[in-house]
């Protein structure tokens, strides 16, 4: 078993975890929090240990009846792999915590690419982080990019990427994030920094991006052009998507016909929290034109990046490679939304 330490359990840390405790081969040593509020009480209810940043919070958290197994210092000796998940920024703070220890760490998306000598996608380059000290999953965005092109460029090979992101504005519970009731350029540069984060696990991908954010808060949205070296059909390429296990090919005919109807199936599937582990392309969007790719995809932000951080967490303790990890992982959440063990 890989004993598997959380540090930062918030949106992402307490997705993670749940993740890793319904592995086969992995069990959860525990899991940190800085604030003493109802996600640290649920923590306990479901049985993980609970550790403090530091002397002070734990005696915060024993103030509240919070019981305390120790400091992130322990539970970062007692893991075999971390993962990071506290907000950006933070991971980098934390980062000679783990050299120190020498306990291999998975850093998020919201850190700066220098800050581990990889960055993690597990369909698109999975093995150039077996055995490493450190990696990064790439953001919720780039992770969405990524395992789309990846099939794209093995099958057909891709010239060039064209992609506007219409980005949420905020996760549901980030009341003070916006916009209320506008559409802005965000970022107003072009490229945005996803065209730069994804040549982090596709080097070699000529790509163009350009963000907006809009008041919503369920999923982002991309919009693509990709020139492909192929002539393909537009059946050929819906043939590809539909290989790939976290891409999930759906359509509007059948009722998915917008980001809110693909968070309800997903709750009315019994996932917990209406998560969508699965990119979605929409059938209907698939068009090719001499070899001019367009599609539209939503990927909900708060739960793409969960399979890729368990992967990240086998590639790390050099447990398997890219495909078993994959299907353990897939199998073991139930990745696949529309399929009949969903
Ligand atoms: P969050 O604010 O929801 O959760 C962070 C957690 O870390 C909180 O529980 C907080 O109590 C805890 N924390 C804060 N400081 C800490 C410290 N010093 N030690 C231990 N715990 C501490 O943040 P999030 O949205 O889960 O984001 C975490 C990372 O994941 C960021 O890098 C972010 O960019 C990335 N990410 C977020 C999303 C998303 O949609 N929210 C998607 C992909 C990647």
């Amino acid at each position: 078993m890989i004993e598997v330490g959380i540090n930062g359990y918030g949106t992402i840390g307490k997705r993670v975890a749940e993740a890793v405790d319904s592995q086969p081969d992995m069990c959860i040593v525990g899991v940190s929090k800085r604030t003493p509020d109802h996600e640290a009480a649920s923590a306990v209810d479901r049985g993980f240990e609970l550790y403090a940043p530091d002397a002070e919070t734990e005696a915060t958290f024993s103030a509240h009846e919070l019981p305390v197994a120790g400091t992130v210092e322990t539970l970062i000796a007692d893991s075999d792999v971390v993962v990071d998940a506290t907000p950006a920024g933070v991971g980098a703070e934390n980062a000679p915590r783990y050299e120190r220890a020498e306990t291999p760490v998975v850093y998020q998306g919201g850190e700066d690419a220098t800050i581990a000598p990889t960055s993690f996608c597990a369909r698109s380059n999975y093995e150039e982080t077996v055995g490493r000290a450190s990696t990064r999953v790439v953001s919720c965005n780039t992770t969405g990019l990524a395992r789309l092109l990846s099939p794209l460029d093995d099958r057909f090979g891709v010239e060039s990427v064209d992609c506007t992101l219409i980005r949420r504005g905020g996760d549901p519970t980030q009341s003070d994030r916006g916009p209320i009731n506008d559409i802005v350029p965000d970022p107003v540069t072009v490229p945005s920094h996803h065209a730069p984060d994804l040549r982090t696990v596709l080097p070699s991908v000529d790509v163009m991006t350009k963000g907006v954010t809009v008041p919503a808060t369920l999923m982002h949205l991309h919009s693509l052009t990709v020139r492909l070296d192929d002539t393909p059909t537009a059946a050929a390429v819906e043939s590809c998507l539909d290989d790939e296990s976290r891409i999930e090919l759906v359509a509007s005919a059948h009722g998915q016909d917008s980001c809110a109807a693909l968070r309800e199936s997903a709750h009315d599937r019994g996932r917990q929290r209406g998560d969508v582990w699965e990119n979605c392309v929409w059938t209907e969007s698939i068009t090719v034109d001499e070899g001019q790719l367009s599609l539209l995809q939503a990927v909900h932000q708060q739960a793409d990046v969960v399979p890729e951080n368990v992967d990240a967490i086998r590639a790390l303790a050099a447990a398997t490679d890219a495909r078993t990890s994959r299907q353990l992982t897939n199998d073991a959440l139930g990745v696949g939304l529309n399929s009949p063990l969903a």
